[in-house]
């Protein structure tokens, strides 16, 4: 069989995903819709709660790009597919049923649903790839739920990138859209942490780990070694990533920005206070080795 190269970005939000998309989207081989997992509630089945932008600057359903790709997926699908949303892997409408229906499904239950979810998603995964002519596909959907669910499709060839942030830099940015204090922004990033840690470890994932700050120290050395990593040809990405159109759903700051370049954000030193930096490196200490932003 055939398999389609898959790379996913496995990584806590404000950590860089956004970054790293655009620019592994610059490959000829490579296409992208940014945060997969979403497509669903953003473009098959509205939900009306997020009305946002596509990086085209296009509101999501307005978007020629979304829409072919829409229609496409719709046409292929029986209806029972579209049930619940498949692109987040949801067993049951109900959160609690969904819970359990997911912890069942990994134990060897639903197997019928669990197929239907697989592919619904390889459908549309196929119909991105051929709307764009590409041959590889990128997930920016960051859980780690989701590439457990995905790395056992058949048809996926699995790649996971796991970009790790300085949790100073990346509880600064928390702070600024959660209700969190320091110290439980810095509980929640170790915790997530080792949850992926444990699942990379147990080596359930063909995997590479890439700390944000060199990407920005260095993207063209790093994004070779990706593309080297996922076994495509690491001379043919561009770094001048604003020139392109791109339809990616992420961060909207980040899609938007018309300005960005790859330059390592240190405004959590200017937001947070030295007391502060001192609790998150204590509450994040067991991580040691990823406190690399630069001062
Ligand atoms: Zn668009």
């Amino acid at each position: 069989m055939n398999k389609t190269k898959y790379i996913y970005i496995l990584s806590q939000r404000y950590s860089g995903s956004t970054l790293l998309s655009f620019l592994l989207a610059t490959h000829p081989a490579i296409a992208t819709i940014g945060e997969r997992r979403k497509f669903y509630n953003k473009s098959l089945r509205p939900d009306g709660k997020n009305v946002q932008t596509c990086s085209c600057g296009q509101p999501f359903l307005e978007c020629p790009h979304w829409n072919e790709i829409k229609e496409a997926v719709l046409a292929r699908l029986e209806t029972a597919a579209l049930d619940t949303n498949f692109t987040e892997f949801e067993f049951f409408k109900n959160k609690h049923w969904n819970r359990l229906g997911q912890y069942a499904a990994k134990q060897g239950f639903f197997s019928d649903k669990r197929q239907q979810l697989c592919n619904a998603n390889e459908v549309l995964v196929e119909e991105i790839l051929k709307q764009a002519q590409k041959s590889v596909f990128l997930d920016a959907s960051k859980v780690l739920q989701q590439a457990h669910w995905l790395s056992k499709i058949p048809s996926f060839d699995f790649y996971v990138i796991w970009l790790v942030r300085d949790p100073r830099a990346q509880v600064s940015s928390a702070l600024k859209y959660n209700k969190w204090s320091v110290q439980e922004a810095a509980q929640r990033w170790t915790t997530e942490m080792k949850k992926n840690e444990v699942a990379l470890q147990k080596g359930k994932f063909n995997y590479l780990d890439l700390h944000y700050e060199n990407l920005c120290k260095n993207p063209m050395q790093q994004m070779e070694r990706i593309l080297d990593f996922v076994g495509l040809d690491a001379s043919l990405f561009s770094l001048d990533f604003r020139t392109r159109e791109q339809h990616i759903m992420g961060n909207t700051m980040m899609r938007l920005g018309k300005d960005e370049k790859i330059v390592e954000r240190k405004d959590w030193l200017k937001r947070l206070t030295p007391k502060q930096i001192k609790l998150v490196e204590r509450t994040t200490h067991r991580y040691k080795n990823y406190h690399t932003a630069s001062h």
